[in-house]
């Protein structure tokens, strides 16, 4: 496997980088282990210390690392410093909030006495993919840092700069050795680490066949897991919905980092009323994005990840037009070099047609037409994913009623599905199980321990 930089932009291959030896991961697990019988005697003070240092840090050094970001994996430059301001937000609402969320909790038994005290299990796994390098670790590590576990990154092979710069923010906080440590590993060597004693628990974040694989490996060994995987979220148009703002947030959920987020809305069904209305002004807006350098401001579509990603969208659409989807934009690799895709919607999508049942993560759009409410439902929770969801309406307690019968994790009423510190984060079916964020996302990997006394 290649451990490499490869800027999405060009195809260029930056950096490259050396798998760590089996001694090495060894060595590094062997730290973790006994940095955690250190890190759980300490206080939930001094643990906040540091991940507001982690923060802080993370804060000071924003242009430099969104830049990073933006080169390993193509991400528009204003979004990539959002990411950085997010993931510093993150770790500081855990070292602000955890011991509070953490706190024993007093019960009220017929007999005796008794409490709940929510101690540390811990060396984790976390496997975390490139769409958020910075994000999707974070939600990861601060809440398990608070707690009192210790982490292990397997970061994706494709942002290994970004995997470093984030072991360094530690490593200037003066974290302790093994409280944070990247390792350098294939996802085979990751799933085949969770045999390993020392680790207690894995979190990963990405595709459902890296899922079951690491998933499959801690039900042998009997270890909890927490999977957040993909997602092919509906976005319902209902016909009091206020169009140019639908479509203004259409485009937003849609393009946003480049169309590759888990939460994207990904099917768009609008009910025959306002379809023709929102198509037109969707093609309209999705046809006018700059597509170009994502380093560049003016830019508002970049490049995939890499090339292969572009590769298998542009096959998935082709694979559908061929199965009798119809193309209403786009539909081809753009001109230059580089991982671009042309802004796409598809249409006329059926069960058996590719687009209809897979994740499309890229800029790619599926419009659907449907009788009624009702019917928007009913095509929503046609998906094996179960990820997040919006409803678009003038009446918000319709949309609560909607968003009760949609069969997912979130549900987001006239705004795509989204992300803050605050908020859990997580989906059902085919998307996964367990939640990250919130006061929900500490409680994942802890021993919520019975003290009683007579
Ligand atoms: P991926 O291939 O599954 O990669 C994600 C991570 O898993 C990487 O670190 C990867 O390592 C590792 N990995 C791959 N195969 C593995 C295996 N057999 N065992 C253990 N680890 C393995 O995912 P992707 O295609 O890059 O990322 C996009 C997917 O992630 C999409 O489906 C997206 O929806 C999902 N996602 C979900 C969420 C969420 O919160 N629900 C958030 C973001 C993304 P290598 O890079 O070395 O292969």
């Amino acid at each position: 496997m290649s451990i490499q930089t490869i800027n999405p932009t060009t195809n260029e291959v930056v950096m490259s980088f050396d798998e760590m030896t089996d001694s090495t991961v060894n060595t590094a697990v062997a730290q973790a282990a006994s940095a955690y019988n250190d890190w759980r005697k300490t206080s939930f003070a001094h643990r906040a210390q540091l991940l507001h240092k982690v923060a802080d840090l993370m804060r000071a050094k924003k242009e430099q690392l969104a830049k990073l970001i933006t080169l390993e994996m193509g991400k528009l430059l204003s979004q990539a410093e959002g990411e950085i301001v997010l993931s510093a937000d993150i770790i500081d609402y855990y070292a602000d909030h955890g011991a509070k969320f953490l706190a024993d909790k007093r019960l009220s038994p017929k007999y005796g006495e008794a409490f709940i005290r929510y101690s540390p299990i811990g060396v984790l796994l976390g496997v975390e993919p490139w769409n958020f390098p910075f994000y999707q670790v974070a939600r990861f590590a601060a809440p398990n840092i608070m707690i009192g576990n210790t982490v292990l990154v397997k970061h994706a092979s494709n942002v290994p700069q970004c995997a470093l710069a984030i072991e360094d923010l530690f490593k200037e906080a003066e974290a302790p050795a093994g409280l944070y440590t990247n390792l350098f590993i294939s996802g085979k060597r990751a799933s085949a680490l969770v045999s390993d004693v020392r680790i207690k628990g894995v979190s990963l974040t990405g595709s459902e066949a890296a899922g079951a694989s690491l998933a499959a490996e801690a039900g042998k060994h009997l270890k909890k897991s927490v999977l957040e995987l993909g997602g092919s979220d509906a976005f319902i148009i209902l016909e009091d919905a206020d169009i140019d703002k639908t479509v203004e947030w259409a485009v937003v959920g849609r393009m946003n980092n480049n169309g590759e987020c888990c939460v994207a809305a990904k099917r768009f069904i609008a009910v025959e009323a306002i379809a023709d209305e929102f198509i037109k002004k969707f093609t309209d807006k999705l046809s006018k994005l700059k597509v170009g350098d994502p380093m560049d401001p003016a830019t508002e579509l970049g490049p995939l990840c890499n090339e292969a990603a572009a590769v298998q969208i542009a096959d998935q659409v082709s694979r559908s037009v061929s199965a009798g989807a119809r193309l209403l934009l786009g539909g081809k690799r753009v001109n230059r070099k580089g991982a671009f895709m042309e802004p796409t919607i598809l249409t006329d999508l059926h069960p058996g047609i590719p687009a209809y049942h897979e994740e499309l993560f890229g800029p790619v759009a599926s419009f659907y037409r449907v009788k009624d409410e009702q019917a928007a439902i009913d095509l929503a929770n046609d998906s094996d994913f179960g990820l997040g969801g919006s409803v678009f309406t003038g009446d918000v307690e319709r949309g609560r009623r909607v968003a009760d019968q949609i069969d997912t994790g979130m549900v987001f009423i006239n705004h795509p599905t989204w992300t803050q510190a605050d908020l859990p984060f997580g989906g059902t079916k085919g998307s996964g199980y367990g939640r990250e964020l919130s006061e929900l996302g500490i409680d994942e990997f802890v021993n919520k321990k019975l003290i009683r006394t007579s």
